[in-house]
């Protein structure tokens, strides 16, 4: 459920894994304006439906209407997905770990990394709460507006802080977590606040900064190729869009739903295969 979200492509991520794991469940996007999250929840029990991937705007309002939350969702204050687990409905945010298995499966270990997080937004606060956990040496945090930059580093104890976008050629891996290159994404050289470090060009940094040794992920899936992708695989670095987190995020709350593997492969295979839609 979000709002927009008839054009989301969970629902095609998620039937492909019911086919593959011949399972005769269907995923379909609700539309939910905000402040209807609780009688959403409340049709969820009445309808016995199974689970719920939760997105904009209301992985807030979703904290506060389940029954219980994992200690993740609980720390980032924000749900991603609702299970049903013996009557109660259960909040998780499987974003961190959706995010650590896309970088995983591009054969890399943040394990001592020195990582740079662009935005302070939902995604980025799970990524930086991932990234501590998985044994970074270093969390640094840019952002637009200070105080959330703060409040996201927090996340990352010790190895957590605030930075600028001018450290990103010291940095093993460099994640985007906003909306800046993506389609129908706000307008970026007029948004860019000086001084943040943010370039235009629909860039998040200074192209120049990047180089061979680095794992530099878009989080914008639409389009696949961003311009921060694209200046990244010219400079040499290694390049991964925002599907691989995607498709691993749902990975996770579809084996919390079924209590099977998900066939990510072929969760994969759809997402390439899917026409050019908007989340
Ligand atoms: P969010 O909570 O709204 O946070 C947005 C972040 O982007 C904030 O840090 C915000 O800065 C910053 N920002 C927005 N517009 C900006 C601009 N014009 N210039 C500079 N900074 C700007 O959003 P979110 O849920 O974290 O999502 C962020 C991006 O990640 C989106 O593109 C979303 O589609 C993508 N995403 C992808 C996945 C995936 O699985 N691939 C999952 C989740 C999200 P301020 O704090 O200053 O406002």
């Amino acid at each position: 459920m979000g709002d927009p979200v008839r054009h989301s492509l969970s629902p095609l991520l998620h039937n492909a894994a019911f086919a593959g794991m011949r399972l005769d469940w269907a995923s379909v996007a609700f539309p939910v304006p905000a402040g209807e999250v609780g009688p959403a929840l409340a049709g969820m029990r009445a309808l016995g439906i199974e689970g719920l991937s939760v997105t904009m705007p209301h992985k807030q309002a979703a904290l506060a209407g389940v029954d219980r939350t994992s200690e993740t969702a609980s720390t980032l204050g924000a749900v991603n997905t609702i299970v049903r687990q013996t009557g109660d409905l259960v909040g998780e945010n499987t974003d961190g770990a959706g995010f650590l298995d896309a970088v995983r499966a591009a054969g890399c270990d943040p394990v001592g990394w020195r990582c740079l997080v662009l935005g302070a937004g939902g995604a980025a606060r799970a990524i930086v709460l991932a990234l501590a956990g998985a044994g970074a040496a270093e969390v640094v945090v840019v952002n637009r507006t200070p105080a959330r930059a703060e409040q996201a580093a927090a996340l990352a104890g010790s190895v957590g802080r605030v930075g600028s976008a001018d450290e990103v050629d010291g940095a093993d891996l460099v994640v985007h977590a906003t909306p800046l290159g993506m389609l129908g994404g706000p307008a970026e050289r007029r948004s860019q606040t000086p001084g943040q470090g943010l370039a235009p060009d629909h860039l998040p940094l200074d192209p120049a900064r990047l180089g061979p040794g680095q794992l530099v992920v878009d989080l914008v899936y639409h389009p696949r190729d961003t311009p921060l992708i694209r200046v990244a695989r010219d400079r040499g670095a290694m390049a991964q869009d925002g599907i691989a987190m995607l498709v691993h995020q749902a990975a996770h709350a579809l084996a919390l739903w079924t209590g099977q593997k998900p066939p990510v492969a072929a969760m994969m295979a759809a997402a390439d295969g899917a026409p050019r839609r908007r989340a």
